[in-house]
């Protein structure tokens, strides 16, 4: 039996102060300050600290990242088609996947606070399997420190790129967790026999669906209602995602009430990089009980130079479209957070006892402060166990 325990926390939704008892890598205990001690476990002191439920990353691309590696000025072609390109045949002069980069991303992603991803690898005929075995290793190497699943990714197409959809069924034969899909119309030209293949792989193998959708305007609200009727036909409910959904964010207010209906009724989460543009009208999701998980996407590789793996950041950039209010930048933090884990279906998450202890210590006042100020993270702890304090990773 392994006992921790978090003296004068406050805890994110909870009036006052409190310990915190972990035992065996589940909040065992919530009590009043100073009752007891930690029957000879490890004590954290926190001085009324804000504790929060880890941060669950719900869409990365893990096996791009040139972290750690050489600073690689951007030169790709403008438009998808063109990153697309560039991140293909770059990839080799780089030696793109490489676990070591994934290693450094993963633990700059550990110290800030994430305990859980959803990473998005490329899968082609040029690279085979290859990212799936570089992430795999990084998460291998940080022993227990975070929690990743993957989502099998057809990045050059599927139909228009021959052999990924033989090597997309052969990455979920390796245990790969979910299958992607691509701009179906936008990418592949032929959206309905794009998904479905990607349905009937999913319903084979008994995997989760997460589709990258760009396409904007009707052609994107089309694919929406197709990706709705499959997943109800299925009976999927729980496990289909739709990633990015610009047509979602940039729909007539007819349009997207119709869509947001649809998406509630079958069970289909969204998943936001918190883009500049195409922003998902995060509260009406909410009062329709449809998940949000925020992401990083991709953090320093051939597609772009910015992003650092921080969740913080991210609750910050989607705070920005969502509003000032302090219940604004809260409901973007719930999507770096709770959002994440009911879109990933991750289970026994979040501050209560019986919940896995999976949690983040920041010295800030509420929430929205947390947000905005983004402090460095003085505890990380990822089932009940400290894998970072102070900005640095505990070995
Ligand atoms: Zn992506």
């Amino acid at each position: 039996m392994t006992e921790l325990l978090l003296r004068d926390a406050r805890i994110w939704g909870r009036e006052g102060s409190a310990d915190l008892l972990i035992r065996d890598g589940r909040i065992a205990e919530l009590r009043e300050p100073g009752q007891g001690g930690a029957g000879g476990g490890d004590v954290e002191d926190l001085g009324g600290k804000l504790v929060l439920p880890g941060f669950v990353d719900g869409h990365a691309h893990l096996d791009k990242t040139l972290w750690g590696g050489p600073w690689v000025p951007h030169d790709a072609a403008p438009g998808l088609m063109g990153k697309i390109r560039n991140g293909q045949e770059r990839r080799p002069e780089f030696g793109i996947p490489n676990a070591d980069y994934v290693t450094a991303l993963l633990e700059n992603m550990i110290v800030c606070g994430t305990t859980h991803v959803r990473s998005h690898v490329d899968v082609d005929p040029l690279v085979g399997l290859g990212s799936v075995e570089a992430v795999r290793t990084a998460v291998e190497r940080h022993g227990g420190r975070i929690s990743v699943e993957l989502v099998a990714f057809p990045q050059a197409g599927m139909l228009i790129s021959p052999g990924t959809e033989a090597l997309m069924e052969e990455a979920l034969r390796a245990g790969v967790e979910s299958i992607g899909g691509l701009d179906p119309a936008g990418v592949d030209r032929d959206p309905v026999r794009h998904l479905d293949i990607v349905f009937a792989l999913a319903e084979r193998y008994g995997v989760g669906v997460d589709i990258h959708l760009h396409d904007g305007g009707t052609l994107g609200a089309w694919q929406f209602e197709l990706i709705i009727e499959r997943t109800r036909v299925l009976g999927l409910s729980g496990k289909v995602t739709i990633s990015h959904g610009f047509a979602l964010g940039d729909a007539d207010p007819a349009t997207r009430d119709r869509l947001i209906a649809g998406l509630a009724e079958a069970g289909v989460a969204l998943a936001s990089v918190a883009p500049s543009r195409g922003v998902l009208p995060l509260r009406l999701l909410r009062e329709a009980g449809i998940p949000m998980t925020l992401g990083n996407d991709g953090v320093r590789d051939l597609w772009s130079p910015f992003g650092t793996g921080d969740m913080l950041e991210r609750a910050l950039f989607q705070a920005k479209g969502t509003g000032p209010r302090d219940e604004d930048v809260e409901l973007a933090l719930d999507a770096a957070t709770y959002g994440g884990a009911r879109a990933l279906a991750l289970r026994d998450y979040g501050l209560a006892v019986g919940d896995h202890a999976d949690l983040v210590v920041v010295d800030a006042r509420n929430a929205a402060e947390a947000v905005c100020v983004r402090p460095r993270r003085s505890l990380v702890v990822k089932s009940g166990r400290i894998v970072a304090r102070e900005g640095d990773l505990v070995r």
